[in-house]
């Protein structure tokens, strides 16, 4: 049975997701040292195969060399948000906060995808940054969607290439249109559900 484990990491308590398939593993978002996720791989026994970030925004990006060094998994990133990698945003040292490690990446858009046994649709979900990507794991029942969605609220979008008709529009198009049973895995907070904020979301009333 697939599982998924949630460790918020790093200086703005970012959700890491650490989802495991049959020995394997990837990770969502490691938004500060990864030593908690790499326990529990070890624990479980599961080597992490992939790591895959839905935005670049430095605070999702903390633990990407570490954990590339530690497993050796190449790091999948958001095409469309590579520029913001050559700006405070992307690489920290930006409000208070330290830099990122310098990392090596992949880069990844929209479409079918498989990753560690299991299919997942790499959804486009601009709007909170020009590149944001959402994954969908169909045999999960889960998605994870980095800052567009939070329960009850959505991601901000007055940062460089956010819009909020665009968050909006993705939102309605690429997520609310997910099984309404299948849980949201936001960048920062508790989970959800799609059925729960299309429901009392009040942005989308
Ligand atoms: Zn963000």
């Amino acid at each position: 049975m697939p599982e998924i484990y949630t460790f918020p990491l790093g200086p703005l308590q970012t959700n890491c997701c650490l989802v495991v398939n049959d020995g394997q593993a990837l990770v969502v978002d490691p938004g500060g040292p990864p030593e908690p996720v790499l326990r529990r791989a070890e624990t479980l026994r599961v080597s992490i195969r992939t790591i895959l970030n839905t935005h670049l925004h430095f605070d999702h990006l903390y633990g990407n060399q570490a954990l590339h060094e530690a497993t050796g998994a190449p790091i999948l990133v958001p095409e469309k948000d590579v520029p913001l990698l050559a700006s405070g945003l992307g690489s920290g040292n930006y409000m208070g906060m330290p830099k990122v490690d310098v990392f090596a990446y992949e880069t990844l858009h929209a479409g079918r995808q498989s990753f560690i046994g299991l299919e997942c649709s790499v959804l486009a979900t601009p709007g909170h940054s020009p590149g944001s990507l959402s994954f969908h794991f169909p045999e999960l029942g889960a998605v994870f969607v980095g800052d567009v969605l939070f329960a009850g609220s959505i991601g901000r979008t007055d940062f460089f290439g956010g819009d909020l008709e665009i968050l909006l529009d993705a939102v309605r198009s690429q997520l609310f249109t997910l099984p309404p049973q299948t849980v949201v895995y936001p960048g920062h907070g508790p989970t959800t559900t799609i059925a729960e904020e299309q429901r009392d979301n009040p942005f989308f009333e």
